[in-house]
């Protein structure tokens, strides 16, 4: 394996840096992480360079960019979704509140909120409270200038992870699920999300073929046609000119209600904690650098066949600083004590001798290295532990083991992964 290097470089939305930076360094491919970089056009730097990059135009990730934008897009493509209202005026939007039953309604904050702009209130008074948090009392900045109020749905969520190259091809990964609250039982507050397993038993491959079909399909359609008038698009070839045509990886939430799958949202990237329940489940003849390369240059029908998983099940624990999601420490040290073949070293996260450790995988997120080469907390979601088994009790067993070699104060992590 190559080793991977972090680079001290430009501020991530420093985009001309970052372009600078892989033209000085012959940098074939770039893969874009974060939601603000892809949302704010990191693809379109890149592309302006020829330096193929694994992300959505600007106009394409705007689908995750504003909730009000993809709302109406799932309106006019009638793609399956929650009936909503969306508002950018304070009065209207306390109007609304006060003829609906506030129980059975979500608030979402237009812009990106790290997850945390998103409330179901239980009652009246949280309704208005949360409404004034975000439009008066500007508790999302600009984000929460416009809110989106939808119904209430009703239903197990799941996680589509989808490789798309803006053309028609697309090719979609066995369904995860996330558990988003912070503590058992699916209880407290929201979070980035605590773990995932996939796949999942109880979505049929009916369900599947129902959501590629009545919700991926459409929404790259869609995406495709977007900005063009119908009498304009006479042409495929000015379609794929002037569309939002999404090439990257379309993350799309859905619930799966009585009524059939429903979209809650779009991500246009990959999705944290999934990916890492993803990536073990990736068959290893898998080429995912040469999968990326084929989405970035609309290539993904000639490796479409070769995205394949692997049978079994595959599970990712988060582990995270005591206190998230509200406010944590940062800077305490990370260990990961002694495990029984004598591996670990304290301290030092080695990914070979993990690999050959029951096949854990440790995905960084908040963890930095210090000048004296200590690994330290720096961020609220520590890292995740991911495992592949034959069977799912052992895919959760074997992160679970790994997480228990993993020691920093206060370290939390939720205990009922794939429970259910
Ligand atoms: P993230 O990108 O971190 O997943 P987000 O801020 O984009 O979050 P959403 O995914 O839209 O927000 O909502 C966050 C969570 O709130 C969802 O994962 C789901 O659990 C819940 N939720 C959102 N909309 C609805 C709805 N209409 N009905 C029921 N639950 C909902």
């Amino acid at each position: 394996m190559e080793k991977v290097t972090n680079v001290p470089t430009a501020a991530e939305d420093d985009f001309p840096s970052l372009v600078n930076f892989a033209k000085e360094h012959g940098i074939g491919l770039v893969v874009a992480g974060p939601d603000d970089a892809v949302v704010n056009g990191i693809a379109g730097h890149f592309e302006d360079a020829a330096i193929p990059c694994f992300a959505p135009s600007k106009k394409a990730a705007e689908v995750e960019g504003s909730k009000a934008y993809s709302k109406a897009f799932m309106k006019k493509y009638g793609i399956p979704t929650a009936s909503y209202k969306a508002f950018d005026n304070y009065d209207d939007a306390k109007a609304y509140l006060e003829s609906v039953n506030c129980s059975q309604i979500v608030l979402k904050v237009d812009g990106l909120a790290a997850g945390k702009g998103v409330v179901l209130p239980s009652n009246e008074a949280e309704a208005h409270e949360a409404l004034r948090s975000m439009m008066v009392d500007s508790k999302f900045g600009s984000s929460g200038q416009s809110v989106v109020i939808e119904e209430l749905l009703d239903g197990d969520e799941i996680s589509i992870l989808t490789f798309a190259d803006g053309t028609a091809a697309f090719k979609s990964l066995p369904p995860g699920q996330d558990h988003n609250r912070i503590f058992e039982g699916n209880k407290g507050p929201n979070t980035g999300g605590m773990g995932v397993y996939a796949p999942l038993a109880f979505v049929t491959p009916d369900d599947l073929r129902i959501i590629d079909q009545d919700i991926i399909k459409p929404t790259l359609d869609g995406l495709r046609a977007e900005g063009i008038a119908p009498a304009m698009r006479i042409s495929h070839i000015l379609t794929l000119l002037t569309g939002r045509l999404f090439a990257g990886m379309l993350f799309t939430g859905v619930m799966m209600t009585s009524k059939g799958p429903k979209v809650l949202e779009y991500n246009a990237r990959f999705g944290d904690p999934e990916t890492q329940t993803m990536m073990m489940l990736l068959a290893p003849e898998c080429d995912l650098a040469a999968v990326l390369m084929a989405c970035s240059t609309k290539k993904l029908q000639t490796v479409a066949d070769k995205i394949s998983v692997r049978p079994g099940f595959a599970c990712n624990v988060v582990v995270a600083a005591g206190g998230y999601p509200e406010s944590y420490r940062k800077g305490d040290g990370i260990s990961l004590g002694e495990c029984p073949l004598g591996l670990f070293t304290s301290g030092f996260l080695n990914r070979s001798a993990l690999t050959l450790y029951l096949g854990i995988e440790i995905f960084h997120a908040g963890t930095e290295r210090t000048a004296n080469g200590e690994l330290v907390t720096s961020g609220g979601r520590v890292l995740s532990v991911a495992a592949h088994g034959a069977t799912l009790e052992q895919a959760v067993s074997l992160a679970y083991e790994g997480v228990k070699h993993i020691q920093f104060k206060d370290k939390t992590y939720r205990k009922d992964i794939a429970a259910r």
